[in-house]
């Protein structure tokens, strides 16, 4: 690459090409629009949408669409040419401010949970100007949010935006009584480490199960897996070291920041962490660049797995949602000061982060269910499903002084005095060595480590931004009321760790001690995806969504059914595509081997040599009653689907049966075949094994 920093963005209408292209008002005016989030004047859209699709032909696109994020969890698009005829019977190129400002999608087949009612199909796209629109395979892709005819929203961008403003308007408040009158907003910013496995393409083409579900639902253990941690950090191989090359350029064209590869803890497993921007546009990127990690990926004959347990017994994916909160002029408000007066406006913030999490944790949780975190939450090698924060001890001794500040029987408590004392400085380095925390505070940023590989980041992001802002906003309101502000701040934060420092964990979260005492802190862990799910809908928090005008109660409601339909339907998809592996692939090589033996046997036996067949004989035994387990488990399976699909009615309690008993009896079934996997004949074994996907890429 000649010159990286023409290149970088090159395929983005960003703040360089609208400036260099928009007359000077109009380029303002959308500034304005884009920074104080006012609503655009139809005027200059006309003016930005003919700019924007002279610039897109000048780039070889022929085609535009709004892209937008439905409830799937992926992104949507529906591709419109520019062309409009002309009488003469040839074509102009047109592309106007409405069609820029407003789309009108078919909506009724995305998930809207009740939503849309089947007679009123329409959804309506709108223009979301504070991520820049970009090119995609010749197509000029515009930002939108998606929402039905009646208003709700449909997709995962609209609560995300909402949740911004929420966040920004409260913050703002405490600002301003902190004396900050330069700040315009508030900005909430990400930084998504996105963690994914690259597997051969010929080998994911033999596996019905990777194909339908992304993940394997069966494989023996292999002999090597992780034990040797020779591959975090490791030495990338030329091949995939091939595909990170491509995929950064592609990246970089779209103006995605992409800072750091490396290899993961697992064999075959990888990472990219981009630098941080927006909550907003890091969703649209991280979206994107999910889309090209598996798009790059078979350039190279390689196939991107994003899910968060391809493989059992090796560690899964997740992604780490590095958030902070800051002002439109640079200011990162979790970032400590050097001043009494930084310092005290630190602590009220990362206090109000303490005591949001705490009371909605729930909320959190759910934002990171999806089936496939269901194997990794708790399961010794991500977070546990225990929502606690890490501070680190330096901090948790400045949260433990400040509770003990009035109090002159302390020892240290007079240091600590709010507005008064420094806080002693902070080395960044000291708090990030916690590996094992859902929630970690890493010196100027809250790294929430719980959410899915495969997941959107818009939920964590919109939970975050929605339960942060309601903690501001009720410590603004006391302290716009107090007589003397620096001890109401201190009341305020003695309050606040006294009432929450039971989520704050610095210890091992792996441990089983750990459940324990989080138990006894009275901290909730909930295991299952479903039953996460049911935090969509207490009254507690459809109260606070609604109340910062994030997600209606309808809204709510809908998300509930959506996640319990799509739950549902992913461990069906699973329970089916066992059930044709084990009928179809499985059971007829068990058969086929257990055959083999048999002639072979018979055909020593014939030659009439009092030959030792001890080894044939003992392994058609147990390859046979192996065969006739799985066999007894395929039935138990299917019985178990058919009854799940039989319970219609209550979404609830089906997606729990699917949890309770289909999902256990899939690893019952399972554990059956790889018991044969072990004893098999390689030749006659028709799947790749774990060995081959991990090793041989
Ligand atoms: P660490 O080593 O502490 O994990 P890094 O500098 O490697 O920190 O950052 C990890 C991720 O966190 C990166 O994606 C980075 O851009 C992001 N990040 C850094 N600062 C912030 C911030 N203020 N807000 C959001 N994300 C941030
Ligand atoms: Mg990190």
């Amino acid at each position: 690459m000649s010159n990286l920093s023409e290149f970088f963005g090159s395929n983005v209408f960003n703040d360089a090409v609208m400036k260099e292209r928009l007359p000077k008002s109009t380029y303002k005016a959308l500034k304005k629009t884009i920074n104080e989030g006012l609503a655009l004047d139809p005027a200059v859209a006309e003016v930005v949408s003919n700019a924007m699709k002279d610039w897109a032909i000048e780039k070889g696109c022929t085609h535009f669409t709004h892209w937008f994020q439905p409830m799937t969890g992926i992104t949507a698009e529906k591709h419109d040419s520019f062309i409009s005829p002309t009488s003469d019977g040839k074509v102009i190129l047109e592309f106007s401010g409405k069609e820029l400002i407003k789309g009108e999608p078919d909506a009724s087949s995305f998930p809207s949970g009740g939503l849309r009612a089947t007679f009123e199909a329409r959804g309506y796209t709108a223009w979301d100007c504070t991520s820049p629109a970009f090119i995609k395979d010749g197509t000029l892709c515009i930002p939108t949010a998606f929402c039905s005819y009646t208003g709700e929203a449909l997709d995962k961008k609209t609560p995300l935006l909402k949740s911004m403003e929420a966040l920004s308007s409260q913050a703002m408040r405490i600002l301003k009584l902190f004396g900050n009158t330069s700040a315009k907003n508030v900005i909430t910013t990400v930084g998504p480490e996105q963690e994914y496995f690259l597997i051969d393409k010929s080998m994911y083409d033999k596996r019905k199960d990777l194909i339908y579900t992304g993940r394997t639902l069966f494989g023996a253990k292999p002999p090597k897996g992780q034990e040797l941690e020779d591959h975090y950090f490791g030495n990338i191989k030329e091949r995939i070291s091939c595909f990170m090359k491509e995929l950064d350029e592609e990246l970089w064209k779209l103006g995605i920041s992409a800072k750091t590869k490396h290899n993961e803890v697992a064999p075959a497993q990888h990472e990219l962490a981009p630098i941080f921007t927006t909550t907003n546009i890091a969703t649209d990127h991280n979206q994107l660049t999910m889309e090209l990690m598996k798009k790059v990926a078979l350039r190279h004959g390689l196939v991107c797995l994003l899910h968060e347990k391809p493989f059992a017994g090796v560690n899964g994916s997740g992604k780490h949602n590095n958030w902070s909160m800051g002002t439109n002029e640079g200011q990162n408000l979790l970032e400590p000061g050097s001043t009494p007066h930084d310092n005290a406006q630190f602590l009220v913030f990362l206090c109000a982060v303490v005591k949001a999490v705490d009371e909605y944790a729930d909320l959190l949780r759910v934002a990171a269910a999806n089936p496939g975190n269901d194997h990794r939450l708790g399961a010794n090698e991500a977070p546990p499903a225990i929502i606690s924060i890490f501070l680190g001890e330096q901090l948790s001794d400045i949260l433990e002084q400040i509770e003990n500040g009035g109090a002159t029987s302390s020892k240290q408590g007079g240091e600590l005095k709010i507005g008064v004392s420094t806080l002693p400085a902070l080395p960044k380095d000291s708090t990030d060595r916690n590996r094992t925390s859902p929630f970690a505070f890493t010196g100027n940023k809250f790294e929430f480590r719980m959410v899915g590989s495969s997941a959107s980041i818009a939920a964590a992001n919109f939970t975050l931004n929605t339960i942060v802002a309601e903690v501001l906003s009720i410590i603004a309101s006391r302290l716009e009321k107090a007589s003397d502000f620096d001890s109401e701040v201190q009341s305020i934060l003695t309050e606040i760790v006294k009432d929450h420092k039971r989520v704050i964990f610095n210890g091992n979260g792996y441990s089983d001690e750990w459940v324990e005492e989080a138990e006894k802190r009275g901290l909730p862990n909930i295991r299952t995806t479903v039953e996460s799910i049911k935090a969509l809908i207490s009254e507690k928090n459809l109260a606070v969504m609604e109340k910062h005008s994030v997600l209606s109660r309808v809204e709510m409601q809908s998300r509930y059914e959506i996640s319990l339909e799509h739950y549902i339907k992913t461990i069906n998809i699973e329970a089916l595509t066992t059930l044709e592996m084990a009928k179809r692939e499985i059971l007829p090589a068990a058969i086929k081997f257990t055959s083999e033996l048999a002639g072979s046997i018979n055909f020593i036996k014939s030659t009439g040599i009092a030959a030792d067949i001890s080894a044939q004989s003992e392994l058609l035994t147990e390859a046979s009653s192996l065969a006739s387990s799985l066999k007894k488990e395929i039935g138990i399976l299917e019985d178990s689907v058919e009854k799940a699909s039989n319970l219609h009615g209550d979404t609830y309690s089906q997606a729990y049966f699917y949890t309770f008993d289909v999902f256990k009896k899939m690893g019952e079934l399972r554990a059956a075949a790889d018991k044969l996997e072990a004893i098999v004949d390689a030749d006659i074994w028709p799947l790749p094994t774990y060995g081959e996907m991990l090793f041989k890429v």
